[in-house]
């Protein structure tokens, strides 16, 4: 099993391990099931913008998607000329305008307002759309969706729809892009959101060159690839557009471990307290959304549970309480699974703790790609402004 090999491989912890052989496999599982028809793929490389692995990628996808200028500078980095780059962000900056239209292809702008203030600068290096808010919510959780009451992220379906029956728009309008969901298990809302695009926009969706159906789909083995591919096909023959799908957790998120190691164990009134290496602060959603991450070691049932602690001060920092097969000894290793994807890009180092190393497992040996030390964290908290 891969995460006991990457326990009894890693020199060190905490460690965080992307598997290149998932990402692979995800990528061409993908390839194969979209065919000809099928949209083009682009990483959405926010989840986990690691260059080594987007040199990797870049010839495997059709692009990148980005959500700032860094993302689109480091992404063109890697691209080197092969591929295309696109973007959508709420925060389109003034002074970033002209550097982003010249690094990208595709530019969604988030509002009417912002498409109008620089659309047209762009004209002759970046093909410039919309960003729409198709006003239909598949998520419980207004913190994930973009669809929520009053929400920023999108021009509203009714409020474009008005906007093109007046003068101006159509002419200058090349593509829409949507968002609007995250980890979902099935095509239905995908299917449900295109319906909502061709209700309200109809024949206009014809004088379009492009769409970009966002991410937020998994892109596992259970996922009926073949129901995208023949959206993409029904948009590429009803209304010629050029279709594109920018999954960024799908890409990453099965491929990656966070490995710890327990510094302590003791009981606190009744149960059993094994304090961890590493911390919520190297997976801060774990304590944004107050879910556990899966765990290698769980057992199914009748083991002896223990909670998981995070070795800051924070009381709350905590992964979970998890059955394992043993009461937990000091030095035992743990792996937190599916975490490739939102972990280290949101990572921290309070307490002054240090960021895991990272580690690229190629299906033989862990390779070490980068590894951070007191230099890093002083840089950090020196006081000395960047040299301009
Ligand atoms: C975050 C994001 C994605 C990728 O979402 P995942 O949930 O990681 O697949 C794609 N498009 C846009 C606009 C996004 O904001």
């Amino acid at each position: 099993m891969l995460t006991e090999t990457l326990k009894r491989l890693l020199p060190e912890t905490p460690a965080f391990v992307y598997d290149q052989t998932a990402i692979d496999r995800t990528l061409l599982r993908f390839r194969q099931a979209a065919g000809e028809t099928g949209p083009k793929l682009l990483y959405s490389v926010k989840s986990f913008p690691f260059l080594p692995l987007l040199r990797r990628i870049a010839p495997r996808v059709d692009g990148f998607s980005a959500s700032s200028l860094f993302e689109a500078k480091l992404c063109a980095e890697a691209l080197a000329g092969r591929g295309s780059l696109h973007i959508t962000t709420p925060g389109f900056r003034p002074g970033e305008t002209d550097e982003i239209g010249r690094l990208c292809d595709f530019v969604s702008f988030n509002s009417l307002n912002q498409f109008d203030r620089w659309s047209a600068r762009m004209q002759g290096t970046a093909s410039t759309g919309l960003r729409v808010n198709p006003q239909r919510s598949f998520l419980p959780d207004p913190r994930y969706d973009p669809c929520r009451p009053h929400s920023k992220l999108g021009v509203p379906l009714d409020r474009l729809a008005l906007a093109l029956a007046g003068a101006g728009l159509e002419e200058r309008l090349q593509g829409i892009h949507f968002h609007t969901v995250f980890d979902s298990a099935g095509f239905e809302p995908l299917t449900e959101t295109l319906a909502e695009l061709e209700k309200h926009l109809g024949e206009h969706l014809k004088r379009l060159q492009w769409i970009n159906l966002g991410g937020g789909y998994r892109l596992d083995r259970s996922m009926n690839l073949e129901r995208l591919a023949g959206l993409s096909a029904w948009l590429q023959r009803d209304y010629g557009l050029e279709v594109y799908f920018e999954p960024g957790k799908a890409v990453a998120g099965p491929a990656g471990y966070l490995v710890a190691s327990v510094l302590d164990v003791f009981d606190s009134a009744g149960k059993t307290v094994a304090v961890l290496d590493t911390s919520v602060n190297h997976h801060p959603e774990v304590f944004e959304y107050q879910r556990s991450p899966r765990l290698a070691e769980a057992c199914e049932e009748g083991g002896e549970n223990a909670i998981l602690a995070g070795g800051t001060c924070l009381a709350g920092d905590l992964f979970g309480e998890y059955p394992l097969p043993a009461r937990p000894h000091v030095g035992d290793r743990f792996v937190f699974k599916n975490v490739g994807a939102y972990t280290l890009v949101k990572a921290n180092r309070f307490n002054g703790h240090n960021l895991p190393s990272i580690y690229r497992w190629d299906g033989e040996a862990l390779h070490l790609e980068q590894s951070h030390g007191y230099e890093d964290y002083r840089r950090q908290w020196a006081g000395e402004p960047a040299a301009q």
